[in-house]
């Protein structure tokens, strides 16, 4: 009997796979917003992690020969810092998110984790090596358990509750009539924005990354419900590299270093404390944000 039943399992084992796949690359897809794969190099051997530092040395990068998007970009994240790109719309933040994936390869320049250029090794060992928490979350038509679990595969129930716990989900879960075996999703318990980015921290976390992307908190969230899952990034980010994708500047405010771009140069960097008193480009951002946030509040009194 048990003949008869390996190759179902190991059906039921390709089929998590594959789903798992996709939806990982869904997800990607829709925070990079794209569809284009570089091959690997023949023979490319893993991307071996033990310092997970991130280095773009001089990168130069454009989608079209005829604009450049960024124009020779040098920065770090030393492992186990974190990191956040701002810059005004369009200024290239998406396609350093890109480019650390490796949906691009660089025109010139290079990409450096651990030491190892990402064009050297496997794109799955890259990936792997790379956890994102998207602002918008994809949720399976299936349990809230099996939703959090497929963020790594062979996921068992204790990793499961402990990514719970990690997440700040306990609380829903305990309150669900099934715990963990509740349907989500369009035919299930509809998830709010909140509960639904809770879901993707703990996906990430049961993945385990040394390296995460965020991208930021969406706006949708009403203010209280962001600071809660902010305070919650923050602990999962706490000695991961992370790299942050920022909109609004109040997410980002205690970031290690804040890298300011605009037209593909860095042009600013330092901690939201120092780059206010250089008074340039990111005082500027923050000064209009600030104003907005006031006639928001005004607005909504
Ligand atoms: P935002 O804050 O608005 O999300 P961003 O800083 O993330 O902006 P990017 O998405 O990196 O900006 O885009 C940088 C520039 O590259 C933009 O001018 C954009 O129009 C252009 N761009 C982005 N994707 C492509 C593409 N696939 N083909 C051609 N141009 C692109």
């Amino acid at each position: 009997l048990t003949q008869l039943f390996r190759p179902l399992d190991m059906l039921g084992m390709v089929y998590r796979t594959i789903r798992q796949g996709l939806i990982d690359m869904a997800e990607m897809f829709r925070l990079l917003d794209t569809e284009v794969e570089v091959p690997d190099r023949p023979g490319a051997p893993a991307l071996v992690i033990r310092q997970p530092g991130i280095v773009f040395d001089n990168v130069v990068f454009g989608y079209e020969s005829e604009r450049m998007i960024l124009k020779g970009l040098s920065f770090e994240v030393p492992a186990g810092h974190s990191v956040a790109l701002v810059g005004p719309s369009g200024a290239g933040k998406s396609t350093i998110a890109r480019l650390l994936f490796r949906f691009y390869d660089p025109l010139s320049g290079r990409i450096l984790i651990d030491g190892q250029d990402i064009r050297d090794v496997t794109q799955a060992s890259l990936r792997a090596a790379i956890g994102i928490v998207p602002q918008d979350s994809v949720l399976f038509n299936d349990t809230i358990g099996y939703n959090i679990a497929y963020g790594r595969n062979g996921a068992g129930l204790e990793d499961v509750a402990s990514a719970a716990r990690g997440a700040a989900l306990m609380g829903l879960i305990d309150r669900l009539p099934q715990g963990f075996d509740t349907e989500v999703g369009e035919r299930g318990l509809k998830l709010s924005g909140g509960e639904k980015q809770r879901v993707a921290i703990a996906r990430t976390l049961v993945k385990n990354p040394p390296i995460l992307m965020l991208d930021e908190a969406t706006s949708a969230l009403d203010t209280r419900t962001e600071r809660d899952i902010l305070a919650t990034l923050r602990q999962v980010s706490a000695h991961r590299t992370t790299l942050s994708i920022a909109h609004r500047l109040s997410t980002i405010a205690d970031a290690d270093t804040i890298l300011v771009l605009s037209e593909g140069r860095l042009v600013e960097s330092g901690s939201h404390q120092g780059l206010l008193k250089i008074d340039g480009l990111y005082a500027e951002m923050w000064a209009r944000q600030a104003a907005e946030a006031e006639t928001l509040g005004e607005a909504a009194e």
